[in-house]
Parts: structure tokens; sequence; C-alpha cells
């Protein structure tokens, strides 16, 4: 399948249907590449333009979906129409392949009492599915490198960590030096959802890609998180599309002129 990627902030996003998406990770389960999926927001650049190892680990990701839409925002000023992929819907339909095609998946993270309702909301939902492991997302360095050594042991087809970005990320990169072949997708506070414990915004929001403002009303503590990133990333976003826009004329005004030649 042939790849696009359009860049965010210095960062590659795919430029790729749900669709598309799913169809190229369980590729990678079947044929045992594994990948490192990051559902990129705002918060996740900011973050990554402060701290080189999370850039880092961005930038070696077999696929980056637009899962805020500030960055489907950002691609719609370049011109580029791009879906949103959240996290949480790319998993649960990856959970429902895993579940038709005998594929395994591991959980990891959230509360004990939130990881294990979620497991039995799954459970109940998804009667074949293969969960070949489970634990909450609350585990000291030394404990972290067992969970590692145990997951490289059973070899999950897929890896769920709902760890909150970025600590989900580093805990995903350390897992794949250890166990390559397993897809991996941080999917934050899925697992809340899941668990029942934290309500997804109703469809309305969710189809006008306004979830986050839905997130923020049930959870104000995330208003000083989105205040401290949005408006300086939506501030660079608008240079760079300007920026990209202005180059992308001066390119089709050269070619023209170089075809009349
Ligand atoms: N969490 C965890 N271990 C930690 C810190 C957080 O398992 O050391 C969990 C937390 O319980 C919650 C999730 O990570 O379930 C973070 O959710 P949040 O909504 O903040 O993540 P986001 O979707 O914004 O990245």
């Amino acid at each position: 399948m042939e790849r696009k990627k359009e860049k965010v902030l210095g960062y590659e996003v795919d430029i790729i249907s749900f669709d598309d998406a799913i169809r190229y990770l369980v590729d990678m389960i079947k044929t045992k590449q594994g990948a490192h999926v990051i559902t990129i927001n705002p918060e996740i650049i900011e973050s990554a333009k402060k701290e080189e190892k999370l850039s880092e680990i961005i930038k070696n990701a077999q696929l980056v979906v637009a899962d805020g839409s500030g960055i489907q925002l950002a691609l719609k000023m370049k011109g580029i129409n791009q879906e949103r992929i959240p996290g949480i819907d790319l998993a649960i339909e990856l959970i429902n392949h895993c579940n038709m095609l005998n594929y395994s998946v591991a959980l990891i993270g959230a509360k004990e009492e939130v990881i294990k309702k979620t497991v039995k909301n799954i459970e109940d939902e998804y009667e074949n599915l293969n969960i070949c492991y489970y634990r909450n997302g609350y585990f000291t360095l030394p404990k972290e490198e067992e969970i590692i050594e145990h997951l490289a042991e059973i070899k999950p087809d897929v890896v769920l960590a709902a760890l909150g970005a970025p600590k989900q990320e580093f805990f995903i990169n350390k897992c794949r030096k250890k166990l390559p072949e397993s897809v991996y997708i941080g999917v934050g506070g899925s697992f809340d959802v899941w668990a029942g414990e934290v309500e997804r915004a109703p469809e309305f929001f969710r189809i006008m890609g306004c979830e986050w403002i839905y997130r923020t009303y049930k959870q104000p503590q995330r208003l000083k998180r989105i205040y401290k990133t949005l408006p300086l990333f939506m501030f660079k976003a608008i240079i760079e599309a300007v920026k990209y826009r202005y180059y992308m004329r001066k390119r089709g005004a050269n070619d023209k002129s170089a075809v009349r030649s």
C-alpha cells in the first residue's frame, strides 16, 4: 500500500482513511512486522518539541494518525483533507479484527478497578477475543522491566497501552526493543471510557470534531493542558500553512512557465 504523509510542525502525519489504517495494521500483525501507532494531537507535538526522545519516537513510528481536531485543522489550512482518526475508535476496530481473526491482545494501563472493568466489558462484547495479558498502568521502573520481559515471552499480537501521553509512548518504545513484532497503540484514557468511568462525547461533538470541548467540560483539569499548548500550536500551524501555500503556488507558477518556454 502506498503511504502518503504530510508534515505538521515537522512531524509526518499519515494521510490515510480509517479503513486503510486498519488494513495496514492487520497486515502488520499478519506479517509480524509490528508497528507503533501514534495518535497525534497538538499536546503531543508541543511536548515533543521540548523532549528530543519523544520527538525521535514520533519520527520513527510506523503510523501517525490525526487524532486531534487541531491536527486535522492544521492539515486543512494546507489544503489537505484528512479525516480524524481517534485512537479509541482505531483500537476498538482493531480489537474487533483480533476477535474475528484470532489475534491476541494485551491491555496495559489505568487504575486497577478500571482495567478489570475494561477487560470484563470487552470480554462480554467480544466472546472469542484472546486477552492474553492485562494489568494496571501504575508500576515502578523495575516492575516495568518485568512486564516487558513477560510481554516478550507471551508475544501478544496487539498491545494497547493506556498510560496517557507521552508516558505510553516511552513505554511502547521500550517494549518494541524486546518485542518488535507486536502492533502497539497508545490509547490514552480509552480504558476509562470502556470501563464506563468516563463518558465518551455524544455523537454530535464527535462528528463536529469537538470531542475535546466535551472532554474539557467533563474534566475541567484538562483546560490547563489545552491552554498551555493549543494557542501556540495553532499560531505555528498558521505560519506553516501560509509558507506551504506560498511555496506550492510558486512551484505551480514555475512549472507553468517551464511548460510555456
Ligand atoms: N495512567 C496510568 N499510569 C500512569 C498515569 C496515568 O495508567 O502512571 C492512566 C490513567 O489512569 C488514565 C490514562 O492513563 O486512565 C490517562 O488518561 P488521559 O485521559 O489523561 O490520557 P490522554 O487521552 O489525554 O492521553
